[in-house]
């Protein structure tokens, strides 16, 4: 009997022993994932900023190629007013740059030269030759630009 009770005595404080371990243990396991919860917080937190990043790098690459392509469009903007201005600036009897030019009254405008010829015509040959409306001498007018 007494042998029974002692054998009996050693299992309990061997299971005390291993509930003990595994208390430990559990304690250990539940540190651990709470560490885990910690860095898998972190890992989230970067790659929400690394999101974040990407994304933001993502917009400004966009909005600099939009600004270039405004730049561009700028630029032929630019070109088509200068061919206009070299248009309005070109003289429609020598078809070059007027430089000494004057202005009749349809509003077209010549050099000097040029419209002085067509005036040295008679009357009725006398006419713009842009548009054909008849000036006098009188209405040529000096334009200073
Ligand atoms: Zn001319
Ligand atoms: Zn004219």
């Amino acid at each position: 009997m007494a042998a029974r009770e002692a054998s009996m005595a050693k299992r309990e404080a061997a299971l005390a022993s291993r509930e003990k371990l595994l208390i430990s243990r559990e304690e250990a396991c539940s540190k651990l994932e709470a560490e885990n919860a910690e860095l898998r917080r972190v890992v989230g937190n970067e790659e929400a900023a690394l999101r974040t990043a990407v994304g933001l790098h993502r917009r400004t690459k966009e909005a600099v190629k939009v600004k270039k392509e405004q730049n561009v469009q700028m630029s032929q903007q630019v070109e088509e007013l200068n061919e206009r201005v070299e248009e309005a600036n070109q003289c429609g009897v020598c078809m070059d740059r007027a430089c000494n030019r004057v202005l009749i009254d349809c509003g077209h405008t010549f050099c000097e030269e040029c419209i002085g010829s067509v005036a040295a015509l008679a009357a009725a040959r006398r006419t713009c030759p842009s548009c054909r409306k008849r000036f006098t001498k009188q209405q040529i007018r000096k334009l200073f630009l």
